[in-house]
């Protein structure tokens, strides 16, 4: 299985990529770990990357891909993966469309989790990750176990947040048509509850929906 999971900032592509891997057994690439891995590190590619993170802007192009492309030579990535975050602008995804091709992989769908730009601001804002497990909660919506160790990520503050929605609209909103000529586009409401989100996502993803079978052309309508 391989899959792209894309959306805005806060649409819940975290929280559910891991629902997704645990129920494929495929590896979850998420580029914003990474980059947040290379930052924690101290990298020179942490250190670049944290001057566009932390203001909300999309790292370069050339950055990110040259990150992916490493990682996709790795054999557990040839058995399948969810890019999670990744690609984010449409040189993003001509780039990984010609790794592919050269790997001999395809994708199997590219599904996107749509959510209103209203209820993400308040989402974002109620995140929390526990640092022991990496597990996502939400002070509201998915409250943490009591006395988990929580951190709220720098990007996460309001102003950023703005700034990344208007990264995302201008910049990754165009791997829509992108994706959705090509056919293999799902689109998934995601909002609601978790689990009902999930099970969302499973349905679009399931045999039949994706690979060989031909969905519709323009991906299923969103399930309410
Ligand atoms: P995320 O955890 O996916 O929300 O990513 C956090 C931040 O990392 C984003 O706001 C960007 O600054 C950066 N980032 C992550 N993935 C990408 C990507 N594919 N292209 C450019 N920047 C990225």
């Amino acid at each position: 299985m391989r899959l792209i999971l894309i959306g805005p900032p806060g649409a819940g592509k975290g929280t559910q990529a891991k629902a997704l891997v645990d129920r494929f057994g495929i590896p979850q690439i998420s580029t914003g770990d990474m980059l947040r891995e290379h930052k924690a590190k101290g990298t020179a590619l942490g250190v670049k990357a944290a001057e566009f993170m932390n203001r909300g802007a999309l790292v370069p192009d050339e950055v990110v891909i040259g990150m992916v492309e490493e990682r996709l030579q790795s054999d557990a990535a040839k058995a399948g993966f969810l890019f999670d975050g990744f690609p984010r602008t449409v040189a993003q995804a001509q780039a990984l469309d010609a790794t592919l091709a050269r790997l001999g992989l395809k994708l199997d769908a590219v599904v996107l989790i749509e959510v209103s730009d209203e209820l993400l601001v308040e989402r974002i804002s109620g995140r929390r990750t526990d640092k022991a497990t990496g597990q996502i909660y939400h002070i509201k919506y998915n409250p943490p176990p009591p006395g988990a160790d929580l951190v709220q990520r720098a990007d996460d503050k309001e102003e950023v947040v703005k700034e990344r929605l208007v990264a995302y609209h201008a910049q990754t909103a165009p791997l829509v048509p992108y994706y959705a000529a090509r056919g293999i586009l799902r689109r998934v409401d995601g909002v609601g509850e978790l689990a009902e989100v999930t099970a969302r996502l499973l349905a679009a993803v399931s045999p039949g929906t994706v690979g060989s079978v031909a969905g519709p052309p323009h991906g299923v309508p969103p399930a309410k």
